[in-house]
């Protein structure tokens, strides 16, 4: 598959270019004014300002183009600035732009709502609810599943990343930058949220404990610390996206899912990251054959566009009384008729198989160099599905974390012209998150980049 073969019709040429240094000069006048106007507690990954953004490339204002390996956060998976999307929300926007869902309803967000039935895992019968962001979406999960339990209590895992609203840093397990800092806190937090430990592969005491065994690892401390029956929701990322890309064990989503089943509780699929082809399937929980209760689900879903949706067993979400769920501006007739466009896209070029080819071209790569590098090497592992791959650094020849030379990498990758996002409870995890639109040459050029960015740590 080359580019052509993907979307002959990109705007911005598929290309990275730097002319010299940077930030050039438009962008520092921009990070004047940015100081002087933008709240310092948001922080931005790249110096340069943006000026356009089409397939995998990023472009500057001082005319440097950039590969984007990040996708704003696995959000841009049709590219940044998709014909189809485009011409959906141009369209959109010359009808009515917000009539808000709760006072006068449209046909989009029905839309949304059944291709979402017909995409999600499971095929029992289904409904579904549309919100902003990731969070909101998560938030409202619970609400959900606290009504149709009567039950207060959440579990959440190790390494978990579950949005920056109050009970969303309650349910996410890294303190720092997300809850507190050493200067001070965000909290207090939330109630009745528990946390249980995660499977991670790489890093477990006893290297031959199996996905099952984690399972009932995690089983024992819920039942010992909180009571099952004290339990409304099980909530997790089938592939755990801020806290490093962490694979679970076969057998630990079967497992809990299954448990949870028989004790009642409300197993929740968090997709925010993993979902809508990014794993090379519609949703990571498909890989093992998990049907969640309820799935949350943005970043990708609609192009770029702020959308979220919480779908679930309608036995469950209609639980929940008229008028109980809602908001302003959830499900937005824009970003609903980007989403359908989106997803329109998804199907017609089968980024599923598009997100498997980039995994295997990219995690080939990846072993080859570290196979290569051998005793001094500083890849610990790498791991991931589909276009959903990360390499954890260590220190050679152990496991401690390798935080400063993940660090060092990506500002290599930058320097080159190329985007790169790093993750992990211990910063030392870069993650590959390219458009699924990327092309063949475009992600070869990357991976150049990578691959000498970590031959230059060793
Ligand atoms: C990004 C993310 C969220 C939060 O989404 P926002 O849109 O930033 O609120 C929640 N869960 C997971 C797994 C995420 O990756």
């Amino acid at each position: 598959m080359t580019t052509q073969a993907i979307d002959p019709q990109y705007r911005i040429e598929q290309k990275r270019r730097i002319n010299g240094a940077f930030p050039g000069p438009c962008s520092q006048e921009l990070a004047a004014r940015r100081a002087k106007s933008v709240a310092a507690g948001v922080a931005s990954g790249v110096p340069v300002y943006v000026a356009d953004a089409d397939g995998a490339i990023v472009t500057d204002v001082d005319g440097n183009s950039f590969i984007d390996l990040g996708s704003g956060i696995a959000v841009t998976s049709v590219g940044a600035s998709n014909a189809a999307v485009a011409a959906a929300v141009r369209e959109q926007v010359g009808h009515f732009t917000h009539t808000c869902f709760m006072v006068a309803p449209y046909e989009g967000y029905i839309e949304v709502a059944e291709l979402l039935a017909e995409l999600t895992p499971g095929d029992h019968e289904k409904r579904s609810v549309l919100f902003n962001s990731g969070a909101e979406a998560v938030e409202n999960a619970v609400k959900i599943a606290r009504m149709a339990t009567g039950r207060p209590a959440v579990v959440a895992f190790d390494h978990a990343y579950h949005g920056r609203t109050n009970l969303t840093m309650a349910l996410t397990a890294k303190a720092m930058p997300y809850k507190s800092s050493p200067a001070g806190t965000f909290g207090p937090f939330a109630p009745e949220v528990y946390r249980a430990p995660m499977s991670y592969p790489f890093r477990e005491e006893n290297e031959n404990i199996n996905g099952k065994e984690a399972a009932e690892r995690a089983i024992l401390a819920i039942e010992k610390q909180i009571g099952s029956e004290s339990v409304a929701a099980l909530l997790i990322e089938p592939i755990q996206g801020e806290g490093g890309f962490i694979v679970p064990a076969d057998g630990f989503l079967p497992r809990l899912a299954e448990w949870a089943q028989e004790k009642g509780i409300v197993f929740i699929a968090d997709e925010v990251q993993s979902g809508f082809c990014r794993t090379g399937d519609w949703f990571a929980a498909n890989h093992e054959g998990v049907v969640p209760d309820l799935i949350t689900m943005a970043k990708g879903i609609a192009g770029g566009m702020p959308l979220s949706a919480v779908t679930g067993r309608a036995e469950l979400m209609d639980a929940v009384h008229p008028g109980g769920l809602g908001g302003t501006y959830g499900g937005n007739p824009v970003a609903c008729a980007a989403a359908v466009a989106a997803i329109g896209i998804m199907k017609d070029l089968d980024l599923n198989a598009r997100a498997q080819h980039i995994g295997s071209v990219a995690m080939t790569r990846l072993h080859a160099v570290a196979a290569d590098l051998g005793d001094k090497s500083i890849i610990g592992e790498v791991r991931g599905r589909g276009a959903m791959l990360a390499i954890e650094l260590v220190m050679p020849g152990g496991k401690a974390p390798n935080a400063s030379a993940t660090k060092a990498i990506s500002e290599y990758c930058l320097k080159e012209g190329v985007i790169i996002l790093t993750c992990g409870t211990y910063g030392n995890v870069v993650r590959l998150l390219p458009p699924l639109v990327i092309g063949d040459d475009v992600l070869e050029d990357g991976l150049n980049v990578l691959e000498a960015a970590i031959r230059s740590q060793c």
